[in-house]
């Protein structure tokens, strides 16, 4: 038997780490699981750690018990950086993802990035570190799963442009006055997925998209009016590539995390007996496509702006959506305050240069701290 590949799964006990862990079950032969991190969720983690018997298990939140807020990348890095892994499935929610991202790939492994906040702030940080420690980040964001499907075994002088997929989220044909009144509850009815709490907000507002548009840009080295997003409700293609002569291809599946993920750890190759469900277009059918009603949903343009910008401006939008996500998870300002707290913090923080931890520290700080003092009733 060939030597099996280890695995770190940072935020295993999440809804992408838990996706993760059934699907390696299915591939023991090849995978091993060699670290898993949560934040906090102890009796699932023991038992993960129970089936899968990996050699580390780090419960984040009892570093910060230890050394208080602000630190808590300790366990994540400590997972990433080991000996016995050579994949980092970084799986944990927003920025705190970072620091692990950098280490793994200035040790020279694969990282399967689900994380994607940890590519929007530190995009230029992340390629460097990926080309000073020979590291490869490979997504699992099914959109960009589908893009580097589409375009693997291709030249990038070879793509016009792509466009990303959206379904829209559980808002798509309400009007701007219901918008206004939506809860949390309405906030997190996602049409299509299943996933952690964070992200299906992110998915309601439409920042998920922005995320994902500065995330290709990073991935792919495509300037930003060279990526598109179409709404398709379905979620059934999960994004298109057209090249220089016009010609379109698309990667398509039922709305699963599972193949994304096993893809990322399997890139360029392909597994037979995945488990996934014959593809039956008819029972897909019909498969649509409109526009983004840029009006409704703000966060989208002001993320792609963040992107356009530079600097720590992308750094300062994710920053300034997590808390906002965060306050309104808490019943403490509205659906609309999140677009608006994003706005304000783009309109008001100074931009900086991004090329150091601390300039990117700095920002996300600041962004958090302005939200909290500005829109918190
Ligand atoms: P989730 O909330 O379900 O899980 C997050 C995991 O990270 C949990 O294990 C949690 O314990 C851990 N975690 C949370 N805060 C942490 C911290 N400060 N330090 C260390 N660990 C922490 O989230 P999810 O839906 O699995 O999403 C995870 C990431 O994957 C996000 O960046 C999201 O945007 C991305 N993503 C998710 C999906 C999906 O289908 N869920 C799809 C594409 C991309
Ligand atoms: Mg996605």
């Amino acid at each position: 038997m060939a030597t099996r590949r280890g695995v770190a799964i940072l935020g295993s006990t999440g809804s992408i780490g838990t996706t993760a862990l059934r699907v390696l079950d299915r591939q023991r032969e090849r995978f091993r699981v060699a670290a898993l991190t949560a934040f906090s969720n102890a009796s699932l983690l023991a038992e993960q750690a129970a089936l899968h018997a990996p050699s580390y298990v780090g419960l984040v939140h009892d570093e910060l018990e230890r050394e208080g807020w602000g630190s808590g990348s300790g366990t994540l890095v400590e997972a990433a950086t080991r000996e016995d892994v050579d994949i980092v499935l970084n799986a944990v929610v927003g920025a705190a993802g970072l620091d692990a991202t950098l280490a793994a790939l200035e040790c020279g492994k694969r990282v399967a990035l689900a994380n994607k906040e940890t590519l929007v702030m530190g995009g230029e940080l992340v390629t460097t570190a990926c080309a000073r420690g020979g590291g490869e980040i490979v997504p699992v964001d099914s959109e960009h799963s589908a893009i580097l499907q589409c375009i693997t075994g291709k030249g990038s002088a070879e793509v016009r442009r792509v466009v990303l997929t959206a379904s829209g989220g559980p808002f798509r044909t309400w009007s701007a006055e219901r918008l206004e009144r939506a809860t949390v509850a309405d906030a997190l009815q996602h049409p299509t997925w299943r996933m952690g709490r964070k992200i299906t907000v992110d998915s309601a507002t439409l920042a998920n998209k922005a995320l994902e548009v500065i995330e290709a840009h990073y991935l792919f080295g495509l300037p930003y009016d060279r990526i598109e997003v179409v709404v398709h409700p379905q979620s059934v293609v999960h994004s298109f590539v057209e090249f220089v002569d016009g010609s379109v291809l698309a990667q398509l599946g039922v709305p699963s995390m599972e193949l994304p993920v096993l893809y990322a750890l399997t890139h360029p190759e392909r597994l037979p007996d995945t488990g996934v469900p014959p593809f039956d277009p008819v029972e897909m059918s019909p498969l649509t496509f409109e526009r983004v009603h840029d009006e409704l949903f703000p966060a989208l343009r002001l993320g792609i702006r963040a992107g356009r910008e530079g600097g720590t401006a992308p750094a300062v939008f994710n920053a300034a959506n997590e808390e906002a996500v965060a306050l309104f998870l808490d019943g403490r300002i509205r659906f609309g305050d999140i677009a608006r707290a994003i706005a304000s913090a783009l309109d008001e923080l100074p931009q900086r240069s991004a090329s150091t931890r601390e300039a990117l520290r700095e920002a996300d700080e600041q962004a958090r701290k302005f939200v909290r003092e500005r829109f918190r009733c």
